[in-house]
């Protein structure tokens, strides 16, 4: 009797249900952990498609909706004292290789007007071809083939896909109109 009390303990402490509720016993510091995480990667859910990706290029679109060749990101300026407070901003970043690591985006992401951080919703592409890389804060690998953003620019949106939280994510570039390498030599 007591040898089977003792398996199902045994059981109960390393079997899911078991293992997460000694997880919530852990120390605050994992807490503290989770919340930065979430606080500083959270972006579109690349592990999905998007739906209606394509943005209308426009020749006289006003300084904060203005992109560069490569990546952008964008969201709404949140600064009562910004005059383009609550608009939607792009934030240009460029052929970086690296948008998020360490749990934190690395490329700027401030209101091109006020200067003041923004949270980022959706990134973009701008005359490129491109493909992301990205691991989540769970450890799923995401990995999704080459796009271009060419005529068009290309919008990966938070609206269409919800958010999703990040360790990294990474990007290869090519030009607009270059052919996709073949995965297999990669
Ligand atoms: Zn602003």
């Amino acid at each position: 009797m007591k040898i089977v009390s003792y398996l199902v303990c045994f059981y109960f402490v390393f079997s899911l249900p078991g293992w997460s509720m000694w997880k919530s016993l852990l120390s605050d510091d994992d807490e503290t952990l989770a919340s930065f995480a979430k606080i500083c990667a959270i972006g579109p859910d690349i592990e999905k498609d998007d739906i209606n990706p394509h943005v209308e290029y426009s020749s006289n679109a006003p300084s904060h909706c203005r992109v560069t060749i490569g990546a952008n990101l964008s969201g709404y300026c949140s600064n009562p004292g910004c005059k383009i407070n609550g608009k939607y901003v792009y934030m240009q970043v460029g052929k970086e290789e690296y948008l998020v690591r360490n749990f934190q985006y690395c490329v700027p992401h401030k209101c091109p007007e006020c200067k003041a951080d923004v949270e980022v919703r959706d990134w973009g592409f701008s005359r490129c071809a491109f493909k992301v890389l990205g691991r989540k804060t769970q450890g799923t690998k995401v990995e999704r083939p080459w796009r271009r953003a060419d005529d068009h620019y290309y919008k990966i949106s938070m609206d269409d896909l919800g958010p999703a939280e990040y360790e990294t994510v990474k990007v290869l570039y090519l030009g607009p109109k270059d052919t996709f390498p073949n995965e297999d030599d990669l």
